[in-house]
């Protein structure tokens, strides 16, 4: 059965000109894919922008109406996210796209490829180039579809506050992230304490990584901390974002994941969603540098189990002049004991 990948050519028009963010990403994924596309493992799925009701889901009248109004004059929504002509619409077809994979998702596909990630969009806020929140609308969407409980695993390096925000008080939305600590990286949201308010207490888990934390690091938060949660909540629709910046090599953070952790996290993801029977929709974004697409690319071989990795030289960590060499997994640990400390009553932590 080939795996679904979602993709609308409008999603490429996502763009800001000369901006950390790389439009162009997801039209070489698309040729990335192609001998796999040609091979019938992947199939390639069109889907349509989203509704302005999809999008009211999530969003406010006011926000919406603001977007349209600035892109305009191309007017700025935060200091480092401008609406240029033409983005909302883009914007539209990356929800669109997110929403089509949950379609298919709930359709009984097992694993949904698609692009998309845009967390830092909030109910009535627009920053870190996202305009249109595409992960919070799609869980919102599987809601509304069939799912009872739908888990978003972030492992994007900076935090999902716009997600997290739109779900905090929820408990049918568990929302759990996995970032450079708030205190070294934008959005300086998503501390351990952070955990949900009302309703929510205990559906919103965040895991703050030192700079420098390593694939090793990840694997012990997955151990202690992800996998459990996973199984106690028993999501029927599994929901992940995140790109290739926790790479050693991306230029806006500083984290120390490989390509290595990237392909055995997007397995490590897909082996607990089966697990609990949900299927799993993956959206990646992210990535500062030429490290962005082959990490995605690790990210969807370890998700598929099909090898779609393209040769990448990562050069050494060891040695790397960005990190110091110093291994930081006590922090890591220390940093465990207290998530696990605060969502005590709700969740059985390692
Ligand atoms: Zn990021």
């Amino acid at each position: 059965m080939p795996v679904p990948f979602v993709y609308n050519p409008g999603m490429a028009n996502y763009d800001f000109g000369k901006h950390p963010f790389r439009a162009a990403n997801v039209s070489d994924l698309r040729e990335y894919l192609q001998p796999h596309i040609d091979d019938g493992s992947i199939d390639v799925v069109a889907s349509e922008p989203a509704s302005d009701d999809l999008l009211l889901a999530v969003h406010s009248p006011d926000y919406i109406e603001k977007v349209l109004r600035l892109e305009k004059r191309s007017g700025h929504l935060s200091m480092d996210t401008w609406v240029a002509p033409g983005t909302p619409d883009a914007a539209k077809a990356v929800v669109g796209g997110a929403v089509k994979a949950v379609d298919l998702a709930l359709g009984g596909e097992d694993v949904v490829l698609c692009t998309g990630g845009f967390h830092h969009a909030g109910v009535d806020y627009g920053e870190g180039f996202c305009i249109y929140n595409d992960v919070a609308v799609a869980a919102d969407h599987a809601l509304g579809s069939g799912a009872r409980k739908v888990m978003i695993i972030d492992t994007d390096a900076h935090q999902g506050n716009g997600t997290m925000d739109i779900f905090y008080r929820s408990m049918d939305v568990l929302f759990l992230s996995l970032h450079q600590h708030p205190r070294t990286l934008y959005p300086g949201r998503g501390f351990a304490h952070e955990t949900g308010d009302g309703d929510g207490t205990g559906f919103t888990v965040n895991i703050p990584m030192f700079p420098f934390s390593r694939d090793q690091d990840y694997e012990m938060a997955f151990e202690r901390a992800v996998r459990p949660i996973v199984e106690q909540f028993d999501p029927d629709m599994m929901i992940r974002n995140g790109g290739a910046d926790p790479h050693y090599r991306d230029q806006l953070t500083a984290l120390g994941m490989s390509m290595t952790g990237f392909r055995w996290m997007g397995g490590a993801i897909r082996e607990m969603a089966k697990g609990v029977d949900a299927p799993l929709v993956d959206l990646p974004i992210s990535g500062y540098g030429d490290h962005a697409v082959p990490g995605w690319l690790q990210i969807w071989s370890g998700a598929t189990g099909i090898d779609l990795t393209v040769p990448f030289d990562e050069g050494a960590y060891e040695g790397h002049p960005r990190f110091p060499g110093e291994l930081v997994h006590e922090e890591n640990e220390k940093m465990l004991d207290e998530v696990a400390e605060n969502l005590k009553g709700r969740w059985d932590l390692l």
